[in-house]
């Protein structure tokens, strides 16, 4: 890899403009067999170019133009620059992650945190994931650990990825999805522990987490928040809606995640809860 960088120069300085070389991207992400490159606005004339040197020389079969993600099911909307198949198998931590590099969401910046829900499942535990995804942080619980896992998915194209994930790292005995919103979910008083591995609006499923726990589990609670109300943010939030709904509290863990938007950090916190 090494050499990779110096190579790409090479080939290109031969076809850009010279005050244009420095601006070619030093870093770039790959999940499988797809890059995704971030480009500046004044390489658009020579971005498939550009897009195809990367590809070949770093070998991968397709190229996205890194772009934003948004919206309810954390969609990303990334232009293809170069080959058209973007659904490829990524292997993290002896997990297989088949997904549409295209559509859904898959941070390399969150492998830290998929490693670690495998550290702290235990063996039969039941796992309640409520914002499964394609089995981000889930699959390696059931993989690893041997829990228990549900999984609920509202996107249907994303919950066909997770479907064929479950099949293809060999948990279907004791992993199980539903394509639903989270909040029609029937079970109560089911989990001992639950995954909220979600941004922005988290704190309103809290209490739809305190329903699916058990009187006494673990909620592993993802959210984002603005800097200067840290660190007493999100444990706050999630300890007063807890509180309202007959919950006591104790915090175990609290992690930075990623930066999420200037001043803005996504962060986990591991609670224990307790039916008073
Ligand atoms: N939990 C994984 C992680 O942290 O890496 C994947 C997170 S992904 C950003 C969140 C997923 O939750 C998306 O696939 C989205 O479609 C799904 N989702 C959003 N709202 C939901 C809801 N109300 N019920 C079930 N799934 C939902």
């Amino acid at each position: 890899t090494q050499l990779i960088k110096p190579r790409i120069r090479e080939i290109l300085s031969h076809e850009l403009p010279p005050e244009l070389v420095n601006t070619l991207p030093k870093h770039w992400v790959q999940i499988g067999e797809v890059l995704i490159l971030p480009l500046r606005p004044e390489l658009e004339a020579y971005k498939h170019r550009i897009a195809e040197v990367y590809a070949r020389v770093i070998g991968a079969k397709t190229v996205l133009r890194k772009g934003r993600i948004g919206g309810e099911f954390r969609e990303t909307n990334y232009e293809v620059l170069y080959g058209s198949d973007t659904v490829t198998v990524h292997v993290e931590n002896g997990i297989k992650y088949k997904l549409d590099v295209a559509k859904i969401m898959f941070s390399p910046a969150n492998v830290k945190e998929r490693v670690r829900m495998a550290e702290v499942a235990k063996p039969g535990e039941l796992v309640v994931d409520m914002f499964a995804g394609v089995g981000h942080l889930s699959l390696p619980m059931a993989v690893h650990k041997g829990a228990r896992v549900i999984a609920i998915e509202k996107s249907p194209y994303t919950f066909s990825f997770l479907v064929e994930n479950i099949e293809l790292n060999g948990v279907w005995d004791r992993m199980t999805a539903y394509n639903m919103d989270n909040r029609d979910f029937p079970g109560e008083n089911i989990a001992d522990r639950v995954l909220m591995g979600y941004v922005v609006t988290t704190h309103e499923f809290i209490p739809k987490a305190l329903s699916i726990a058990k009187d006494e589990a673990v909620i592993h609670y993802h959210n984002t928040v603005p800097e200067r109300l840290m660190p007493k943010e999100p444990f706050e939030t999630f300890q007063r809606i807890a509180k309202e709904h007959g919950y006591e509290t104790e915090k175990l863990n609290e992690l930075i995640i990623k930066r999420y938007a200037p001043g803005v950090w996504h962060v986990v916190v591991d609670v224990r809860v307790y039916k008073r």
